[in-house]
């Protein structure tokens, strides 16, 4: 079931959506929004590693595994990445890739649009996501992250979340 979200996350929602011009609202308070990617969510989060799918010819068992992996120039680096099962483990040696684009900000954005589609052509994580609608996917998160997601947090709770 899809949870409505509190007021002020819906007027975040909706000038995000607004801007975008994505959504044609026909009443703000039929808003549907998945809040946070947990429980029966949890497959929309960069870290389910439940379900792995092959992103240019390399089968990773998270998307966050696949995303840290392409700050590597070449494939035999990357393939460290797909014996990876635990994304925090992920994360972290992402942030130790020597070889990081220095333009990572600007082309991470597209990346993830690619790996995302990679790992959605799964039919079963497919079929999940077409059974959220047209909710609005919001990965909340309280470690200050507003620009994947948007942090719940008190000192974030007027930032906007920018993806
Ligand atoms: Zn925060």
């Amino acid at each position: 079931m899809v949870r409505f979200c509190p007021m002020p996350i819906v007027n975040i929602c909706v000038e995000n959506i607004k801007k975008a011009g994505l959504f044609i609202m026909e009443n703000n308070n039929e808003i549907r929004v998945i809040e946070e990617f947990k429980g029966d969510y949890r497959f929309l989060s960069n870290f389910y590693n439940k379900s792995d799918f092959e992103f240019e010819g390399l089968t990773y068992h998270s998307s966050e595994a696949a995303f840290q992996a392409q700050k590597c120039s070449t494939a035999e680096e990357k393939i460290k990445y797909t014996e990876v099962t635990n994304p925090v483990v992920a994360k972290r040696m992402g942030k130790k890739e020597p070889g990081f684009p220095s333009n990572w900000d600007e082309i991470s954005y597209g990346i993830m649009k690619r790996i995302l589609m990679a790992k959605f052509s799964v039919p079963e994580l497919r079929e999940k996501l077409k059974a959220t609608g047209d909710a609005v996917l919001i990965e909340g998160n309280k470690h200050h992250d507003n620009r994947w997601g948007k942090c719940m947090c008190d000192s974030c709770k007027n930032k906007e979340g920018q993806n």
